[in-house]
């Protein structure tokens, strides 16, 4: 391909507001523009690596049995109602405003499972994986990482259908299996994390994650074992509280400039391991009070399992008042207004001599027993696990990384089979619902994260097989010199005859641009054609990845691109 008449629009300045390297990069690689906030244009230079990770995925995917499948994103919100995923999804659910019914898809299992019932009746022609590659859209709310969060993005979506669990169990390891061999493909370096499976059943389920600053996602990470789970379900060994040897009775006294744990233990010289926190969150419409010891952290997610709610939220300041009788800062497990429902986190268990909220504003109890004074319906690991604390595993200290999420597998189960009736008969004639599992890659994100980890301060350092071109030639005052020109014409002829995808930079730039271009665009080898190489009989070939530059005969760059290909 001629640059003189294609369209790279590369980019000298740092763009303003691309923070992550990949996104910067990308925009001055001229790959992609932005058209609205997380909506992107992929321009030709782009396009081609997209091509390419997409092949990557279908090959894989094809691999195990996948069935490749196009579904639309217009999809009828009737369906969404009947698993009752309008709700869960929320905001990140866009609606159609001026048609009724219809919503755009955020994913697919809902489509996957209407089709399943359609269409599987017996046991007979389970287990299938059904997959697409196909356009998704979210309403993510501040998306703020290029392609890396999108509105609208490329996802392969994969699901399995099966008759039994042990079917289930064979269909997730063979995703374990072709995502890890994708991500070794893409040359990208990942670590297997357990993770959420949600409030809406689902039985096991992983990500695959690539370290970073810039990830939204944060994961433990034994230093010792291979133990590894996403933050919102990671535990770590921590101590109760425990019991103080002595049956004080509760006591109220009078906080007013006491909000906090922090404002509590400076005012009062109290120790945080006797101090309960309270806080009201709703599940699905129901007020439930949650005791945290001192300042340890709620994990929403685990709360969220642990009520298997489909949808929770903080309590509003006036639902605290009616439930507890006070403000926030004032709560606590006794004397509440209403009867609601309390739980524990486990260090809590058993705990007495506790300081909470008295549940009139300015005033906390102290000396509560949790088992004598409050009726605490049931103790659980609630907590964000914290850096440092012990692996659950081995016990060696955890540590804690920022992460992006590459792709997720989950075991779904029957919840969407039931919820929608997509049911099989099994060898003796009776119905039950399929047994589902669905797994989920980000096509852009494999894009971006490899960039993460291949560039340096010049530009990008393409590998195959992602690489957009083989090689870069460049031609340098090709208008001054004619055997330049000519022989980077003929060369551009013979090399592409021979099956190498050459961009060939052919324009009236000077040497410094073109140099700097073909850094920033980052192609494996550059050929470079000079006066004074001709003079000698030579190219030069420099490798992007290492600098190296070679002085090569002309009649051997081939041998030396396809040798370097194969290290
Ligand atoms: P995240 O926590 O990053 O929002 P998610 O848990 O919502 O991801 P899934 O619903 O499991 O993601 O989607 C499967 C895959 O799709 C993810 O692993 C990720 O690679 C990709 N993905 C999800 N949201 C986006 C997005 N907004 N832009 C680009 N890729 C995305
Ligand atoms: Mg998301």
């Amino acid at each position: 391909m001629k640059l003189s008449k294609n369209f790279i629009p590369t980019l000298k300045e740092l763009p303003a507001d691309a923070l992550m390297p990949s996104h910067q990069l990308m925009l001055r690689a001229g790959m992609i523009r932005q058209l609205a906030a997380g909506v992107f244009t992929f321009l030709p230079f782009g396009y081609r690596v997209l091509k390419k990770v997409i092949n990557i995925l279908r090959e894989e995917i094809d691999a195990i049995g996948g069935q490749e499948f196009f579904m639309p994103a217009l999809n009828p919100i009737e369906i969404w109602e009947q698993t009752n995923r309008v709700e869960a999804m929320g905001d990140v659910m866009f609606h159609i405003k001026n048609r009724d019914g219809l919503v755009l898809a955020p994913t697919h299992e809902e489509i996957i499972t209407f089709h399943a019932r359609q269409h599987i009746q017996s046991y007979k022609v389970l287990p299938q994986i059904w997959y697409q590659i196909q356009t998704k859209f979210r309403n993510e709310p501040r998306p703020k990482s290029g392609i890396m969060r999108g509105r609208q993005f490329f996802m392969k979506d994969a699901y399995s259908l099966d008759s039994s669990w042990e079917g289930l169990d064979i269909s997730y390891q063979k995703h374990y299996e072709a995502y890890k061999k994708i991500f070794d493909r893409c040359n990208i370096k990942y670590f297997i994390v357990g993770a959420s499976s949600g409030a809406m059943g689902g039985k096991q389920s992983q990500e695959f994650m690539v370290e970073s600053e810039f990830g939204e996602d944060t994961c433990a990470v034994c230093e010792k074992c291979d133990y590894a789970a996403n933050l919102e379900v990671a535990s770590s060994k921590v101590e109760p509280c425990g019991r103080i040897d002595n049956d004080l009775q509760i006591e109220a006294f009078p906080t007013p400039n006491a909000k906090t744990i922090d404002e509590l233990i400076e005012q009062f010289n109290l120790s945080e391991d006797r101090l309960a926190k309270s806080v009201v969150y709703i599940a699905d419409s129901k007020p439930v009070l949650i005791l945290m010891l001192g300042n340890d952290e709620l994990n929403e997610t685990k709360l969220q399992v642990v009520l298997a709610a489909a949808a929770i939220r903080p309590a509003e300041p006036n639902e605290l008042l009616q439930y507890t009788g006070a403000n926030a800062g004032s709560i606590g497990p006794v004397n509440l207004k209403e009867n609601i429902k309390i739980i524990a986190d486990n260090r809590l268990l058993g705990a007495n001599n506790m300081v909470s909220g008295a549940n009139k504003d300015g005033f906390h109890n102290k000396n509560i027993d949790l088992e004598r004074d409050a009726k605490i319906d049931g103790y659980f690991d609630l907590r964000v696990a914290q850096s440092g604390e012990s692996c659950p595993n081995c016990g060696a200290p955890i540590k804690i990384v920022n992460a992006i999420e590459l792709g997720h597998i989950f075991k779904l189960g029957t919840r969407y089979s039931e919820a929608l009736g997509a049911t099989f008969l099994d060898e003796k004639g009776e119905e039950h619902p399929i047994i589902m599992g669905s797994y989920g890659i980000g096509v852009e994100r494999i894009i971006a994260c490899f960039i993460e980890t291949h560039h340096d301060d010049k530009g990008i350092i393409w590998k195959k097989p992602l690489n957009p071109f083989d090689a870069h030639l460049l031609g340098l005052n090709m208008n001054k010199f004619e055997e330049v020109k000519e022989l980077c014409d003929n060369l551009y002829e013979e090399l592409r005859q021979s099956g190498i995808d050459l961009l060939y930079d052919d324009r009236n730039e000077s040497p410094g641009v073109k140099f700097n271009d073909a850094d920033l665009l980052g192609i494996p080898y550059q050929i470079i054609v000079s006066k004074k190489n001709i003079e000698a009989g030579c190219v030069e070939v420099k490798i992007r990845e290492t600098g190296e530059r070679k002085q090569v005969k002309i009649n051997e760059i081939i041998k030396l691109i396809r040798e370097q290909e194969k290290q």
